[in-house]
């Protein structure tokens, strides 16, 4: 008899989770990203111990059909591709069909949802069904998410201080933010408010939220086309500097996406006006053709590639740096003495 086997559905989703869910900030992620996927314009965030006790998430999105839910529970089951092409021109967060799986398998879930009418109940332990039943209907989804990593003792011990993963939750949670203004968020931790934001559509208030309404006075908006690109966003007078560059925040079609050349396209907007060491903060916002980027790179979906991606960072890189020099910031030009 041969050597291989097939591995059994909860073992495979166990050993994606190891990509897919690497701390409670990526459960956080996950889970926001399926409620904005849903259409949610309300998104409430709960923690406890930095998520390694409970995360609840709870939307008014679209919810899940009845007949949906466990099929949502299964690896690569989604509803936001279809085939191939769909592939090369997302618009969704999601679409690996992975998240809920690996969540799943490496945690409890308690997960209640309705499209409107008569709602579904589920609960999972390590990737098993407990029970389904049928629940009152609100219109949305609420997930708890309880004993993260319980059945994986190794990654459990590898979480770091509650300061730290903490810190990881309000990064993805503030990204979010940024990214979709139009959605009122709300993140707490141990009954603790962290972020409210109320989703009238202006970042600038989501910025204040944030950073804190005196950087935002100091930021300006920048604004730039291209062939293939459209840009938009803040950025902050040179006088305000972080010692990191964690405060350059880039969207691509409302995905947060991290790129080390686009960051630094950025900085060089700046010219010589940032002291060594020090980094703006900015949020940029950009819009192209889906076809142009290749989102399907890490499961994380953080790092992306781009074509074209020099014209982009050029783009970058002048729109800022003709907002300096309409601030005069910068010299247009040099007079000869
Ligand atoms: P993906 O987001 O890549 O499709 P997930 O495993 O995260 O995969 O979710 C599987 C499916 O479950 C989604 O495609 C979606 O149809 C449904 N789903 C998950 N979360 C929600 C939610 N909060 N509201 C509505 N539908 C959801
Ligand atoms: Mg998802």
């Amino acid at each position: 008899m041969g050597k291989i086997i097939q591995l059994d559905d909860a073992l495979s989703n166990k050993i994606a989770a190891g990509e897919v869910v690497e701390r409670p900030a990526s459960v956080v992620k996950e889970l926001m990203e399926n409620s904005i996927d849903a259409g949610s314009t309300i998104i409430e965030v709960e923690m406890e111990e930095a998520g390694l006790a409970k995360i609840r998430i709870i939307d008014n999105g679209d919810g899940i059909e009845e007949e949906d839910v466990l099929t949502a529970l299964q690896r690569h089951a989604t509803s936001k591709i279809k085939d191939e092409n769909d592939l090369f021109r997302i618009r969704s967060l999601g679409f690996r069909g992975e998240a809920l799986p690996s969540i799943a398998s490496v945690s409890r879930i308690e997960m209640r949802t309705s499209t409107g009418d008569i709602g579904t109940c589920v609960i999972v332990e390590g990737g098993k069904v407990n029970t389904i039943e049928k629940a009152p209907g609100r219109k949305g989804t609420d997930i708890i998410v309880t004993d993260l990593f319980f059945n994986t003792p190794a990654r459990l011990k590898y979480m770091k201080t509650i300061h730290t993963e903490l810190g990881n939750i309000t990064d993805v949670v503030n990204r979010l933010a940024l990214a979709h203004p139009k959605v009122s968020i709300r993140l707490s931790h141990n009954g603790r408010n962290l972020l409210h934001t109320n989703g009238n559509g202006d970042v600038r208030q989501v910025l204040a939220a944030i950073y804190g309404m005196n950087v935002v006075k100091k930021m300006v908006h920048i604004e730039g086309n291209s062939l293939d690109f459209r840009i938009n966003g803040y950025a902050v007078l040179p006088e305000v500097t972080r010692a990191s560059r964690n405060y350059i925040s880039t969207m691509i079609n409302g995905r947060f996406i991290k790129n080390y050349a686009l960051a630094k396209a950025i900085q060089e907007g700046y010219h010589t006006l940032l002291p060594i060491g020090r980094y703006p903060i900015v949020l940029l916002n950009i819009d192209m053709d889906p076809m142009l980027v290749d989102v399907n790179v890490h499961p994380s979906k953080m790092e992306v590639r781009l074509s074209k991606e020099q014209e982009l960072n050029e783009l970058v890189t002048d729109t800022i740096k003709a907002e300096f020099k309409s601030q005069e910031l910068i010299p247009t030009s040099f007079t000869q003495p």
